[in-house]
């Protein structure tokens, strides 16, 4: 045991993980395990999540694991822990299915690998001893054990019935506001701009409206102006229905849930909304007129903010590691030809924030944000709202633009909502929304004329492209052959208003109002010829969601 070289983000223990967090005080590595059933799991909760017996108490591990996936981080995210430092999932040896985000120490970055045996050694701050993992000098020289993909979750749950809510509604309205860096405005503007470019959009007035949905609301940092309230506020639209919040399938889950409102008749025109003003905050808490900090790391980040993985850029970076080693590619061959053909397609939008062209040599030469994602694999934070208008079909021969229909949603999880124990072979929560949405149509991927899908990372958007059957897991190199599949004129044109890569980090509704101009054909300069059906995916490992799009006619 030593004390920690780097001032870490202390945990805010619960009732259940706190003696996860004091365990190590004898040296100890404990894990929460089900007296009934006998087997472990982490996080530790106050019931057994595959008996639901109350029996369970932290049991001591030999404190053994294998590395299933790993980021060497470059970014200095923390003022006391500064990079290169390496953030790990391991597996336990008792049970592969149990894992923990931590830091491999004792050894060079470098050195680090996927299937390396390494072992508990605790680091004490205060009262919590926190396990990090150094190489295993008793271990053979044979690679440890690595979990295996979860197959069996692919368990989709088929449609209630042959009738479908998504046929009675239609998307009629799409507004944004400015999108920019660092515009310095209250994000409320924001919301109340795209709000009524989109009624307008519609051929509505806001007092049509009777609806409000958003996600993920509240005052989530710079992802969100506040939510439902502040818009009623500003708008005082006395709505039969609202709702916003962040346990969605995505962002697009907001959307799906105003669809549900409407298909169940308690709404006509829902308005949805999705602001971000990231790039102003970001600017006023370094100037210190937001204050932040001195706060304890809880819920998700209670698991990964003491290991300095505080961005998805660790989080997704582990899964993209574990991606490369079980199926091969590189950076190159996979990662680029999205960033790449991203730049391409944002230099014919002109709301796009970044239009200039980028080759392979700048990527190449781009400093690393956390291996394996280099700057220009990282989306653009910006400030920018974006507000669609979900109608009752009946209501669509009224509208002034072509209506645009849901042909299917894809809302399922079929996995941990977790990510670390769940998925590692792609950006965890896209199997199960893509796997749900062709359970929901008859048309299938090569139905599909225009694919905008989210790109938080250029791995999230392989990830989906694999899980939506574009191609086959591992094969997205050999789908991609360097872009030409996902150009404006190749067989799937892809983020073809720049994505989030190039055109800014609108979290997910981009996506929809990209898809949306296409089909309707109002993607000057862009356009897809003749696009009728679009897939749209947002979530960039919360809980994540898919519709599939198509043109009324
Ligand atoms: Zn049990």
């Amino acid at each position: 045991m030593t004390e920690s070289p780097a001032r870490r983000p202390l945990p805010q223990p619960t009732v259940s993980s706190e003696p996860f967090w004091t365990s190590g005080a004898d040296g100890k590595l404990r894990i929460a395990q089900c007296a009934a059933c006998g087997r472990r799991h982490h996080p530790p909760q106050p019931i057994c999540p595959y008996c639901r017996s109350g029996d369970v108490a932290p049991a001591p591990v030999s404190g053994r694991a294998t590395v299933a996936g790993f980021t060497v981080d470059h970014q200095q995210w923390l003022p006391d822990f500064p990079p290169p430092y390496v953030v790990a999932v391991v597996a336990l040896e008792e049970d592969v299915t149990v894992r923990l985000t931590t830091n491999i120490v004792g050894c060079d970055p470098a050195e680090v690998a996927i299937g390396m045996r390494v072992r508990v050694r605790f680091e004490q701050q205060r009262d919590y001893w926190l396990p990090l993992f150094e190489p295993d000098p008793d271990a053979s020289s044979d690679p440890g054990v690595v979990p295996e993909p979860d197959r069996a979750s692919v368990s989709v749950r088929p449609m209630v019935s042959a009738s479908k809510f998504e046929d009675k509604v239609a998307l009629t309205g799409v507004g944004s506001s400015a999108i920019g860096r660092r515009l310095l405005v209250d994000p409320l503007s924001l919301t109340v701009s795209a709000c009524l470019r989109a009624v307008e959009d519609a051929g509505l007035t806001v007092a049509d409206i009777d609806g409000l949905a958003t996600y993920p609301g509240g005052h989530a940092g710079g992802l969100s102006e506040g939510g439902i309230t502040p818009v009623e506020e500003a708008l005082r639209i006395r709505p039969t229905w609202i709702s916003g919040g962040g346990d969605f399938p995505g962002p697009s889950g907001s959307v799906v849930a105003a669809m549900l409102a409407v298909a169940a008749g308690l709404c006509r025109h829902v308005l949805c909304f999705r602001t971000v003003w990231e790039s102003t905050h970001t600017h006023l808490v370094r100037t210190g007129k937001i204050a932040t900090g001195g706060g304890r790391a809880t819920g998700m980040f209670e698991w990964r903010s003491p290991f300095g993985a505080m961005s998805a850029a660790n989080w997704i970076g582990v899964n993209a590691s574990h991606y490369f080693w079980r199926y091969g590619g590189d950076r190159e061959s996979t990662l680029a030809p999205i960033a790449l053909t991203a730049r391409a397609h944002a230099a014919r939008n002109p709301d796009a924030i970044y239009r200039d062209p980028l080759t392979l040599d700048e990527y190449r030469a781009a400093r690393m944000i956390s291996s394996p994602f280099g700057l220009y694999d990282c989306d653009v934070p910006c400030d920018g709202a974006i507000a669609i208008v979900v109608s009752a079909i009946e209501t669509v021969a009224d509208r002034p633009k072509p209506a645009v229909l849901v042909e299917a949603v894809g809302t399922q999880v079929i996995e941990r909502i977790s990510w670390d124990q769940g998925t590692l072979t792609h950006e965890p929560q896209v199997l199960g929304p893509a796997a749900h949405l062709w359970s929901r149509t008859n048309l299938r991927p090569d139905d599909v004329d225009v694919a905008e899908l989210y790109d938080g990372f250029t791995f999230n958007a392989v990830s989906w492209l694999e899980a939506l059957g574009f191609c086959g897991p591992g094969e997205a190199a050999d789908f991609l052959a360097g872009g030409k599949t996902i150009g404006l004129d190749g067989p799937l044109p892809l983020n073809t208003h720049g994505g989030q890569l190039s055109a800014g980090r609108t979290h997910g509704f981009g996506f929809l109002q990209e898809a949306i101009a296409q089909l309707r054909g109002e993607a000057t300069g862009r356009q897809v010829a003749d696009a009728r059906v679009a897939v749209v995916t947002t979530g960039g490992g919360t809980p994540g969601g898919a519709l599939l799009l198509r043109r009324a006619d």
